[in-house]
């Protein structure tokens, strides 16, 4: 890959100059230079009005997929902690690396965020590459997309994993375009092809009717969004340390399109939290009508956990949809999920097969559910819900 000015058509504006984050464009006289320290990040294609800087990608016969090295997480922060989503997928990064023989590395952008290289460390990262800098303090499209991929281009990692989350999903398809290389989103499997040295991405296809597994053969790095709680993050180990490389970078405020006004959380949807809940019980389509939810709203309160929901339900309109549970909802891994009138559909089953116990109701005893259900309750469930909930009451309550 190269990127050069023309001169022909540059118009001496130097934008590129304020959008480079490592500092290499230059003016010569009236005219932009790229100067060694360039990355090819491509910021400066971007911002050019006039088009006067091409990037020109190689032909892909003749990328050299042996040049690329490394497994990489792109972190994603919660407040001033690493997300979960990041902690999963250094789980997994971890078990991609070390059946590559590679090292993993975490990518830390921020603003103040050196404290973070310790739970890296002990989460299973060998490496942080770090920048740090005020443009950085909140994710924007922009700024995140330059400083990554100038990273991927100069330290050429073969894997790079993101978190499916409304960060990554604006993140991950902008910098595989500008690194012209493949993305599979949303997987709920990542497996090595050891003999090919190949990343198998797993996700569902066709609505859910078949898993495809789909690989990049020609182009690097490999890039792959992964749904929060899909992956089960590593324990942590105490005392384990990742190396430190600190990267330094040139912001300039002025040429972030995007201003962060005010972070606005829906307060509703954080209330139902059903990403980190423990607990969860199910409703579907078996409970008939909306006002039915209230039997599982009332087995959830007593056992401490939230109420989840299958699509049709949600689609009907009984229960608002950040309770849906599944492909097109949320991925959950609770330690108990309990579901009631759910059929199992392979939707469904996508967003739950998780969980650490599973306890299906349902009246159909060859119900699809009951294959991935540890505990099988065949029979009604206006009868056995609020049986189950009287004693769960008398248990936890001890009334
Ligand atoms: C692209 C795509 C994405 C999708 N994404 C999702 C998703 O994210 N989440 C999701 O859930 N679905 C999703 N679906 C829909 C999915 O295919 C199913 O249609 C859906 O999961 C079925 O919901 P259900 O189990 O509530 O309803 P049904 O399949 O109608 O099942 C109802 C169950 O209730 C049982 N029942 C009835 N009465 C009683 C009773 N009295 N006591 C006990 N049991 C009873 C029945 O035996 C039956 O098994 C998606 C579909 C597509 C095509």
């Amino acid at each position: 890959m190269d990127i050069r000015v023309d001169p022909e058509k540059c118009t001496g504006c130097q934008l590129c100059v304020k959008a480079c984050p490592y500092a290499a464009v230059e003016m010569q006289g009236d005219i932009a230079t790229i100067t060694a320290a360039c990355t090819l990040c491509g910021a400066c294609v971007s911002v050019c009005p006039v088009g006067a800087i091409i990037r020109e990608m190689p032909d892909v016969a003749e990328i050299d997929t042996s040049n690329y090295q490394g497994v990489w997480v792109i972190a994603e922060l919660d407040e001033d902690r690493l997300a979960g989503v990041t902690l999963e997928l250094l789980g997994k990064g971890r078990e991609l690396a070390d059946a590559l023989e590679t090292p993993l590395s975490l990518v830390v952008l921020g603003n103040g965020v050196g404290e973070l290289v310790t739970p890296a460390g002990e989460y299973g990262a060998d490496r942080v590459y770090l920048v740090g800098d005020p443009v950085l303090e909140q994710y924007r499209t922009g700024p995140y997309t330059d400083v990554i991929a100038g990273l991927i281009n100069k330290y050429q990692p073969e894997i790079v994993l993101i978190g499916a989350t409304e960060q990554g999903r604006d993140l991950a398809p902008r910098l595989a375009v500008r690194l012209e290389t493949g993305l599979t989103a949303d997987c709920t499997g990542l497996d090595i092809d050891s003999e090919a040295r190949l990343l198998v991405q797993t996700r569902p296809a066709f609505g859910g009717s078949i898993m495809a597994r789909i690989i990049t053969r020609n182009h690097r790095p490999q890039m792959a969004t992964v749904r929060p709680r899909v992956m089960r993050r590593a324990e942590p180990q105490p005392g384990r340390e990742a190396g430190l490389v600190e990267i330094p970078v040139k912001l300039n405020e002025e040429s972030v399109l995007t201003r962060i006004v005010e972070i606005a959380r829906d307060q509703s949807s954080q209330a139902v939290n059903l990403q980190d809940a423990d607990i969860i019980v199910s409703g579907g389509r078996g409970l008939k009508k909306p006002e039915n939810f209230a039997l599982v709203q009332e087995l959830a309160e007593v056992l401490g956990g939230v109420v989840g929901a299958s699509r049709p339900t949600v689609d009907e309109g009984w229960i608002p949809a950040y309770h849906q549970v599944g492909q097109t909802g949320r991925t959950v891994q609770p330690k108990l999920y309990i579901a009631c009138g759910i059929s199992g559909a392979v939707q469904h089953l996508a967003g739950m097969a998780g969980a650490d116990c599973i306890v299906a109701i349902n009246s159909d005893p060859n119900a699809p559910i009951f294959g991935v259900a540890h505990y099988a309750v065949v029979g009604d469930l206006f009868e056995i819900v609020p049986a189950l909930t009287e004693i769960a009451r008398e248990e936890l309550e001890g009334d």
